[in-house]
């Protein structure tokens, strides 16, 4: 007996495999082969939402353009605030509104009624809430307790001329939009889109619409990638349902690798009779690795075909979405040039008992919850099949188990990265 064979033995009792690639391994095995796509388009702003910025916008104005009050309330000059225990009556001698200024300037013991917005009048320095100062006709009495320079917000304090207002490699967001409708920036040069073409493989599939003959399913696969790559607001190109036939496959293989920057399939990955992916891929292109040691998702084809970057993934639906979440989604990401791609990860109890055995990372499916007490927890959803994709639709999260780690106890501290945090 080889000692090839001894460690395939010794991997049947603890789930290890010393032909596999850790995750952090494979992380860094994708990231060392991919390059952000060239080429950018310029956009009017509002179609640069959930696109990339290619190069940094600067400010060219202050924002706040001038110094302004954020508070209903009078503008007066800070000499006036009242010491401890006393109090000072001011004389109102007119108002500021947004956007209509007031032109004079407040001398000694006068302040000016001031709008939120408005640019703070000539001699004042410090705005006092309406609600903190009693009111007869054409005076105000103010007592002590207040600050120089409160209420004011300074020209330049969100944002000053010459800065950095949105770097480029920032994923634009609602907030990236308003920052440069307030720079009056009216278009934006975004990375263009990236290009994906998906396909499945397997002869029991079928497309919705046909009939089922025995022993046949419906792909799914197909459905939750398009759903996974539309969230990624990439080009997306779905080539069907590809047959397990060596010549079909390495034709879909090139076809796509011609199309897009990206090719991804499902299924066919694995050591079955009927699986041609990574032999295909060895042939097409170059595999980098096929084997992961993470639950779900063991095979997990990763090379090139031509210029593409090329992802085979396993079969079993809910593998399929692991992988694309862990390895596919950051990479996709890096290719159009975003910097911070990881999913985040923290730490909760976990209410439920979760079987492991060392040797490979695992992603079970969590419900995280706020309990009464403030804090969070995370339980598991239900049997966790790598077929069952109701663990996924009912999960909020994965619950991450490290390589080396055992089963989970009631009570135990585990990592999560809730699905949210992924698109
Ligand atoms: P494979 O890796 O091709 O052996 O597939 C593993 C398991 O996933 C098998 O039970 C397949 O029937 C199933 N499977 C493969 N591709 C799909 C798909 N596109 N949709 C649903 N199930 C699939
Ligand atoms: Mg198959």
């Amino acid at each position: 007996m080889s000692n090839d064979s001894i460690h395939t033995q010794a991997s049947c009792a603890d789930d290890f495999d010393p032909d596999t690639l850790s995750a952090e391994d494979a992380e860094h095995r994708i990231d060392a082969l991919i390059r952000p796509v060239s080429g950018c388009e310029k956009v009017a702003v509002r179609s640069a939402l959930n696109r990339t910025l290619t190069e940094d916008v600067y400010s060219t104005v202050n924002v706040p353009a001038h110094t302004n009050s954020a508070m209903d309330g009078y503008a007066i000059r800070s000499s006036d605030i009242p010491a401890d225990d006393s109090t000072t009556t001011l004389t109102v001698i007119g108002t500021a509104w947004a956007g209509r200024p007031f032109h004079g300037s407040a001398q000694g013991n006068q302040c000016i009624r001031i709008m939120t917005g408005a640019k703070i009048p000539e001699g004042t320095d410090t705005v006092i809430m309406q609600e903190q100062v009693e009111c007869t006709d054409n005076t105000i009495r103010i007592g002590p307790g207040h600050t120089q320079g409160q209420n004011v917000r300074r020209a330049g304090e969100d944002l000053g001329i010459g800065e950095v207002a949105v770097p480029a490699g920032k994923k634009i967001s609602p907030a990236e939009l308003g920052l440069f409708a307030s720079l009056g920036i009216a278009e934006v040069k975004i990375a263009r889109r990236l290009r994906v073409s998906f396909f499945s493989t397997g002869d029991e599939l079928r497309s919705i619409g046909e009939t089922l003959a025995e022993g046949e399913i419906y792909d799914s696969n197909r459905y939750t990638l398009h759903g996974m790559l539309a969230r990624l607001h990439v080009e997306s190109l779905d080539m069907g349902v590809i047959a397990d036939k060596r010549d079909t496959i390495s034709e879909a293989f090139q076809n796509a690798a011609s199309m897009a920057d990206v090719v991804i399939t499902t299924g066919g990955v694995s050591v079955g009779e009927a699986d041609f992916v990574r032999e295909i891929l060895a042939e097409t292109g170059s595999v980098d690795f096929w084997k992961l040691a993470i639950k779900p998702g063991r095979p997990l084809a990763f090379g090139t075909v031509n210029d593409a970057l090329f992802f085979g993934l396993p079969g079993n639906p809910v593998a399929v979405m692991v992988t694309f979440y862990e390895f596919v989604q950051p990479a996709l990401r890096r290719m159009m040039g975003q910097g911070d791609v990881r999913p985040a990860r923290f730490k909760v109890p976990c209410r439920s008992r979760l079987r492991k055995r060392p040797g490979r990372m695992e992603f079970q499916r969590g419900h995280l919850k706020l309990e009464d007490d403030g804090n969070l927890s995370v339980s598991r959803t239900g049997a966790q099949g790598s077929g069952m994709l109701s663990s996924m639709s009912t999960a909020n999260c994965f619950i991450i188990l490290p390589t080396a780690s055992g089963s989970v106890e009631p009570g135990d501290t585990v990592y999560v990265e809730p699905f949210e945090g992924l698109v």
